[in-house]
Parts: C-alpha cells; sequence; structure tokens
C-alpha cells in the first residue's frame, strides 16, 4: 500500500494509544509530521511526532491545538480522529450522563476537531480527513447504545464533510474497525467467552491490531486515495462483510 506521506503535517487525536498511537508512528514511518494529543501528552521518541495535550470535547483547546499546529510547521494536511471512550447499556439501564458523555466525546468531539482543520485545509485547496467510526456505527449491537449511536453519527458526519468540503479540495471518509486489540478492548480480551464470540464473528478469526487499522488510514491520508471521498471503510476482518456459522 502507497503510504508516502512526505511533508504531510498530521494531526492525530485519541493518540495516546491503540489506533491512534498506531498511527501517529505510521505518519512518522513514512515521512509526515505528525501531531499527536491526548487527554495527556503522548511521549514518543521521534522528532517526527509531536504530542500535546488536547480533550476533543474543549472547544477553545481544539482551536488552540489546530492554531499551534499551524504556527509551528504553517500547514495541516491531515486530522484523524480517534478520540474516544467505552460507552454501554441499554436504553433503559444506561445512564444519562453516559450517553451524553459518548456524544459528547465521540460525534461533537470529532465535529469540532473537523470544524477546527477546515479553514486552513480551504485555504491550502487540500486535505484529507479520516474519522474513527466502528462497525457498530454501521451495524446495531446489544448493550452500546450510546456508542453506537454516537459511531453512527460519526459515518454520517463524514459523508455530509465530504459533500461540503470538496469543492475546496477536502477529503472525508470513515474507518470502521471491527475488534482491533487496544486498551478499550482489554476488558473483552479479560473474559475469555465473550472474546472467543466475539472473534468467532470476524471471518479472519483473530482480532485486528493497531497497525492493521493505521495502514488503511495511513492510505486516506496518502494522494494514493485522491479519488476516494465520502467513503467509510471496514478495517474488521470480514465482520460486515459475511457472516458465518461455525459449529
Ligand atoms: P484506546 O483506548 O487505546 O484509545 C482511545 C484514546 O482516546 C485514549 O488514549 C484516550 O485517552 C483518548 N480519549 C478519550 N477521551 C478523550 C477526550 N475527551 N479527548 C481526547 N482524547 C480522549 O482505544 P482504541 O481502540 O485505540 O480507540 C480508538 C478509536 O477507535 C476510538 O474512537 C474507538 O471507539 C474506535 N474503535 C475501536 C475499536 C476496537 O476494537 N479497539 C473498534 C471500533 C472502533
Amino acid at each position: 500500500m502507497n503510504t508516502d506521506l512526505s511533508g504531510k503535517v498530521v494531526l492525530v487525536t485519541g493518540a495516546g494509544s491503540g489506533i491512534g498511537r498506531a498511527t501517529a508512528q505510521l505518519v512518522a514511518q513514512n515521512g509526515g509530521q505528525a501531531v499527536a494529543t491526548d487527554l495527556v501528552a503522548p511521549e514518543f521518541d521521534s522528532n517526527a511526532i509531536l504530542g500535546l495535550r488536547h480533550d476533543v470535547t474543549d472547544a477553545v483547546r481544539t482551536d488552540a491545538v489546530v492554531a499551534e499546529v499551524l504556527d509551528r510547521f504553517s500547514r495541516i494536511d491531515g486530522l484523524v480522529t480517534c478520540a474516544g471512550i467505552v460507552a454501554t447499556g441499554d436504553v433503559e439501564a444506561m445512564d444519562l450522563a453516559d450517553w451524553q458523555r459518548a456524544l459528547d466525546v465521540h460525534l461533537t468531539g470529532t465535529m469540532l476537531s473537523c470544524r477546527a482543520v477546515a479553514p486552513a485545509m480551504k485555504t491550502a485547496g487540500s486535505g484529507s480527513i479520516v474519522n474513527i467510526a466502528s462497525i457498530y456505527g454501521m451495524t446495531g449491537g446489544a448493550g452500546n447504545l450510546p456508542y453506537n449511536v454516537a459511531k453512527g453519527g460519526i459515518l454520517q458526519l463524514s459523508r455530509s464533510l465530504a459533500a461540503d468540503l470538496a469543492p475546496f479540495g477536502i477529503r472525508a471518509n470513515s474507518v470502521s474497525p471491527g475488534y482491533i486489540t487496544t486498551p478499550m478492548t482489554s476488558m473483552v480480551e479479560g473474559y475469555q467467552p465473550v472474546h472467543d464470540a466475539f472473534v468467532a464473528m470476524h471471518l479472519l478469526g483473530r482480532p485486528g491490531r493497531p497497525e492493521e487499522v493505521a495502514a488503511v488510514i495511513g492510505f486516506l491520508l496518502s494522494d494514493a486515495a485522491s479519488y476516494v471521498t465520502a467513503a467509510n471503510i471496514p478495517v474488521d476482518g470480514g465482520f460486515s462483510g459475511a457472516q458465518v456459522i461455525r459449529p
């Protein structure tokens, strides 16, 4: 896969661990400059990754982070929104605060980052936005109502952004991971029956690795994806494409 990111400056939110961290490292490994943000400024060995503190629900801080990126690097070519939290419960059991928090972090947080980078990308006449949704934004799923609804919103946000920003040369896409081994899924990993059942729903019969998601994100950030916008790319070992019964 062509992931030449030479000269590109890419802001990655939620980059303290998991998919976001792997994405920041991929950007640096492919010639780009990553700005990796999280609730606590992430640390990396590479000079090609700058860590900044950034709560994506904070609109003022989000604008300040983008201003700092432009001040330091004079450009912003890519945005990858990885910040996310678990939010469980069905419509009766869920806490209203959890519902609101899921919408704030996933949906409003993603929108605020997209809004913050849009002016500079418009001025440049180019840019690539990659929002991390989920297989559970594409399908329903029991027991994670706030999360699923927020992720479904991210899919729609990305498509609508793509339509609004296409005239300015800006592409916007979503990536929908399946079961990926990260701190977010450590609870599933720790409960063998659920882990096994979940793995069995993925055709490839194993969880994915953060680097396998980052590889697709890297493609979407690169000029190799110059004709790809308003797309959602599942990186889910086949979860969303086909079902299999394994007796
Ligand atoms: P992760 O827990 O390793 O990373 C999520 C990061 O987001 C954490 O570092 C956390 O500190 C950060 N974060 C949380 N709230 C934040 C906030 N308000 N502001 C800024 N940062 C915040 O999990 P991950 O699996 O790498 O998740 C990355 C994205 O991928 C998330 O949006 C998640 O919903 C999505 N996703 C993950 C999976 C999976 O199986 N791991 C599947 C589908 C989608």
